[in-house]
């Protein structure tokens, strides 16, 4: 068993209600939505965070939001919109060390977040 959940999640050694995946990036749904759609975009390679990303991820980067893009447009959120959301470190307030972006749509948000 992976010792990071999300690897865990990617690895299918913990279950998830998965919505995408390919050899790069895993999609699921988060456990505790804050949103009518909230969908977790991870990356298979461990990587903890925004922090971590190098030139050499850019190809990896822009396939997360390129399937970000997807799913939005799956779950119908094109038309009114959508957050994508990657929080990084203590301050940013992470809780799960390992890369994702959280694709949030199906109300209306506020800003500034909390
Ligand atoms: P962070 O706070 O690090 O930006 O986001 C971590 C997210 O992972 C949270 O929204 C939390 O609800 C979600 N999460 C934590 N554990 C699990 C889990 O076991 N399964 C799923 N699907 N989501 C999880
Ligand atoms: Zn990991």
């Amino acid at each position: 068993m992976s010792a990071c959940l999300f690897c865990a999640i990617a690895a299918g050694e913990v279950a998830a209600d998965r919505v995408h995946e390919d050899d790069e990036v895993v999609a699921f749904r988060d456990i505790n939505p804050q949103a009518p759609t909230h969908i977790l975009v991870i990356p298979r390679e461990h990587l903890v965070s925004v922090a971590e990303l190098t030139t050499e991820h850019d190809g990896l980067w822009a396939r997360m939001l390129h399937v970000v893009q997807q799913l939005a447009r799956n779950e119908g959120l094109e038309g009114n919109g959508f957050r994508v959301v990657a929080n990084s470190g203590a301050d940013g307030g992470q809780t799960v060390a390992h890369l994702h972006l959280h694709l949030l749509g199906g109300r209306s948000m506020t800003w500034p977040p909390g």
